[in-house]
């Protein structure tokens, strides 16, 4: 490792006319971007950003799912240390979310061929795709391409909302979905991203850099409450089994419970369905969805069970039936020790304040963690904003983000 102890510095203004311009391309008169994988706006911004990573001589190649790659080749090419995000954004997104982390990456390696010359280990900037599963139910898709877990039978069982499969998607976006699996990299050795944090611990406690402990894991349940039907006249208060009342008490029960766990615990309860939905009729059933998540896998089984346990009890007190059933669960990912250091060390070599935290989001970084050495860099989110037009990041706060990005590659990479 080099022994540099100079922050490497990066092009400001670059970054910030590369944020702008990108978040040009899909952005609509209502406010927000839109630009889900493989559309139109998609290859746009795609081949946009070709053209920097060309321009800041590196070399650039397109896999065959979708990702987009810029190589700055070094003395030694046989392994790659790589950096990047995603390029797709939720409808109606913000420019910072996956962006940010890309051209943070290109930038960095831009100064870095400009400041240190050829690098002794490859060094490599990503745009990945479809992190979002905004437009397939094909979460972290580019990654998993990479990562050699896609499985053949989702080209053509994926489809987005109009019918269209991703196979065919991916063709008119000019990629061959046949080759998905001559996108498998066996080559890397770390990977780091940089992304904005989504949330306002950093923006609130005026830190700089969060240094991303774990990513979170997460359980949903689809919950099931029923009761009796009955006239809403003549049902006096005592002789009812109000399948929302159960609900709306486990509701407020379940939060409370979670909020005494303190954080990083979060617990959602997002869609609620109630029948049989008239204005003058006691509702029988009641389902909505519980999303729960904590960094530690212990934590998120207990407080899931203590979560369990609490509902039942509501139900039995209130003489009404509950069911439920887990319908998606992941565990949490423990982002590298060593590296998380290199980005503690970055950090204070460019005087940057930082923190220690978990990650609440998911992001390319949990799934990549599971087969190489990873670490996740966040920068402040303007009153945690995300995931909206809302979204932004201060451009001393990026460039720093930047820097400390190239500071840390610098260090992994001469
Ligand atoms: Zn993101």
């Amino acid at each position: 490792m080099a022994e540099h102890t100079q922050p490497i510095q990066i092009d400001t203004e670059i970054l910030q006319q590369y944020v702008d311009a990108l978040g040009c391309i899909g952005w609509q008169a209502v406010g927000g971007v839109i630009r889900p994988v493989f559309s139109t706006a998609w290859v746009q911004a795609r081949e946009q950003v070709a053209e920097w990573m060309r321009a800041a001589g590196l070399e650039v190649r397109g896999d065959a799912v979708g990702n987009l790659f810029g190589r700055l080749r070094g003395g030694d090419d046989s392994r790659t240390i790589l950096t990047g995000s995603h390029l797709d954004t939720v409808p109606l997104g913000g420019k910072f979310d996956g962006a940010l982390g890309i051209l943070a990456g290109l930038v960095a390696l831009r100064s870095l061929l400009e400041q240190a010359g050829q690098p002794r280990r490859s060094l490599e900037v990503v745009a990945l795709c479809e992190e979002e599963g905004s437009r397939f139910p094909a979460h972290y898709w580019g990654t998993r391409g990479m990562l050699g877990t896609i499985q053949a039978d989702e080209l053509e069982r994926l489809r987005d909302d109009q019918g269209e499969t991703i196979s065919e998607a991916m063709r008119t976006a000019g990629l061959a979905p046949r080759r998905y699996r001559e996108a498998v990299r066996q080559d890397l050795d770390v990977f780091i991203e940089l992304h904005i944090e989504q949330g306002r611990i950093l923006f609130d406690e005026r830190i700089n850099l969060g240094i991303v402990q774990a990513i979170t894991g997460l359980q949903h349940q689809w919950v099931t409450v029923k009761g009796r039907a009955d006239h809403a006249g003549t049902t006096p208060m005592d002789l009812r089994r109000d399948a929302l009342q159960g609900a709306a008490q486990m509701a407020i029960e379940l939060s409370r419970l979670v909020e005494q766990e303190g954080r990083p615990a979060v617990v959602t309860l997002g869609k609620w369905e109630v029948k049989p939905g008239a204005v003058n009729v006691i509702p029988d059933e009641v389902n909505f969805s519980i999303d729960v998540r904590h960094p530690d896998e212990e934590t998120k089984q207990r407080l899931a069970a203590a979560i369990r346990a609490r509902y039942e009890a509501i139900a039995q007190e209130r003489g009404l039936a509950v069911s439920s059933e887990i319908t998606s669960e992941s565990l949490p990912s423990g982002m590298d020790s060593a590296l998380q250091s290199v980005l503690i060390q970055a950090a204070e070599t460019c005087e940057a304040s930082w923190r220690a935290m978990p990650s609440g989001a998911g992001h390319d970084s949990q799934e990549i963690a599971r087969h190489l050495p990873t670490a996740m860099l966040f920068v402040p989110s303007v009153e945690g904003r995300s995931h909206s037009a809302a979204e932004y990041t201060t451009p001393e706060d990026a460039a720093r983000g930047a820097t400390v990005l190239a500071t840390a590659l610098h260090r992994l990479a001469y």
